[in-house]
């Protein structure tokens, strides 16, 4: 039974993002995009969610970033990349309304995806988010068990390079299946 969540996607008011993956191109596992340099934004993502802003959606990223405990990068690295993300997607017109990163390891967090501390982290924010009204768009298992904890739809992006761990899974889980962000946007918004 693949919709025994709760929500519906005509009420979708919020579109959770997954980062790697979904918004930049991923690198092999265990590797990590720590600057603006090195980030390659995929195909049709400016387009797609300045779609998402003029649909009145709100967008938010929220994203596993071990690498900050592994030492990698600093919390204060990732937000000048995503500061100069920002500034890329505002001269397309887009706009990412928040940004949450989990830089814990693994086991030591209650935030770090699939568990549900990045959404909390959004509810303080943006206090009208529900889980109910919210799509989830992941390109790993771990998304598309964040998604459907809180009751989210689940949107599986399917990239063809450097596939994300557990995408067999994450694909009988998800409610829907894309090849690229545009895609996936453009189907939830078919149905809004
Ligand atoms: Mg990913
Ligand atoms: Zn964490």
């Amino acid at each position: 039974m693949k919709n025994a969540n709760t929500a519906t996607w005509s009420g979708i008011r919020t579109v959770f993002l997954d980062r790697d993956g979904v918004l930049n191109e991923k690198v092999p596992e265990g590797q990590y995009v720590s600057q603006w340099e090195d980030f390659r934004v995929l195909d049709g993502v400016p387009e797609a969610v300045a779609k998402l802003n003029r649909a009145g959606m709100r967008v938010i990223v929220v994203t596993n970033q071990r690498g900050v405990a592994l030492g990698l990068y600093t919390v204060a690295d990732l937000q000048a990349l995503h500061t100069a993300f920002a500034r890329f997607l505002a001269r397309h017109g887009a706009r990412i309304d928040a940004f949450y990163a989990c830089p814990h390891d693994r086991g030591e967090c209650n935030c770090r995806k699939p568990l549900s501390g990045l959404f909390e982290q959004a509810v303080v924010d943006f206090p009208d988010v529900s889980a109910a009204k919210s799509v989830m768009i992941g390109d790993s298992l771990v998304d598309i068990e964040f998604g459907r904890r809180l009751g989210m739809k689940t949107v599986l992006v399917m990239g063809t390079e450097n596939r994300a761990p557990g995408s067999e899974t994450a694909a009988e889980l998800a409610d829907l299946q894309c090849s690229s962000l545009l895609e996936a946007v453009e189907t939830i918004l078919s149905f809004a």
